[in-house]
């Protein structure tokens, strides 16, 4: 149960971008996560997880990201807070001063070195962190998400698609059901996602795993604000908790779930999506409020 901040970016030599460029990301500076061709978002998306993990999310590593004409001196650097703990991580590939290492730094103003080399730092952030495969499966920048689209009516199901595709990387049945779950959390406990909480059983393999970009999508309980938390059961539910202690239960019905798990080819997913989308609440859920305990 942690609570992480990202507060900076930085990129020199890394992939397209030569010249030190660093961005700053602020709560609720929608423009820098999801501006539609923002230089901010996809190299962001890339030179986080490199940073952190030593892979971007399409598994570029190494020389790889080392950009193509100066090739050297390769250097990105991630600001972040853990818990209100402060942390930085630089990572250099074919650095004339460093070679190729990474280092992970802790507490403001603190240049100390604590880990050092990725056989080191890598553990150590999956440990202070989360786990490489949990971050390449959700994403992290959810608390724009809220204001930015949760408000959409259902009538306007082209422009959510979009956007789901847009958030998770594809459409499919499960990042909808987790859509879904989250909508019936906002209508049934309040739109305002700091006064919730969301304990998500589906684990983190995909593709149940989905449900949970799909409830960061819509009940703006995301990672990022730590009011999500994830329990490896392998069942699609979630527990929903409000003000006043009111609680929420939301379980896909089994029905639905062996469906989707038998039925769902490459290619009837889209059409399947759409048939997930417009069946009411009732027809696949069991829903229970405040009473499950
Ligand atoms: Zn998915």
């Amino acid at each position: 149960m942690i609570k992480v901040r990202f507060s900076k970016v930085g990129m020199e030599n890394f992939c397209c971008y030569i010249d030190p460029m660093e961005i700053e990301i602020k709560d609720n500076d929608l423009t820098v996560i999801v501006g539609p061709n923002g230089i901010g978002k996809s190299t962001m998306f890339n030179a986080i997880p490199f940073t952190a993990y030593g892979e971007t999310s399409s598994k570029l590593k190494g020389d790889d990201v080392v950009n193509n004409k100066i090739g050297k001196n390769c250097h990105t650097w991630l600001e972040l807070y853990i818990d209100d703990e402060f942390y930085r991580i630089d990572r250099y590939v074919k650095h004339s001063k460093f070679g190729t290492t990474v280092h992970l730094k802790k507490g403001k103003g603190n240049n100390e070195i604590i880990k050092k080399g990725q056989k080191e730092v890598k553990p150590e952030v999956e440990r202070i962190l989360m786990p490489q495969k949990l971050f390449f499966n959700t994403k992290l920048f959810g608390q724009k998400v809220n204001s930015f689209f949760t408000d959409l009516e259902d009538s306007k199901q082209k422009e959510i698609f979009r956007k789901i595709e847009q958030f998770h990387g594809h459409l499919g049945p499960y990042v909808l059901i987790g859509y879904k779950m989250g909508k019936i959390a906002k209508k049934k406990l309040g739109p305002n996602p700091f006064t919730k909480k969301a304990v998500i059983y589906t684990g983190i393999k995909p593709p149940l795993s989905c449900i949970i970009d799909g409830i960061q999508i819509s009940s703006g309980c995301t990672l990022g604000k730590g009011n999500i938390f994830i329990y490896k059961d392998g069942v699609p539910k979630v527990q929903f908790k409000g003000e006043n202690g009111k609680k929420l239960e939301i379980n896909l019905k089994k029905c639905i779930q062996n469906e989707i798990d038998n039925e769902v080819t490459k290619e009837n997913m889209i059409k399947y999506s759409e048939k997930i989308f417009n069946k009411s609440d009732i027809e696949l859920f069991d829903i229970l409020l405040d009473n499950y305990e």
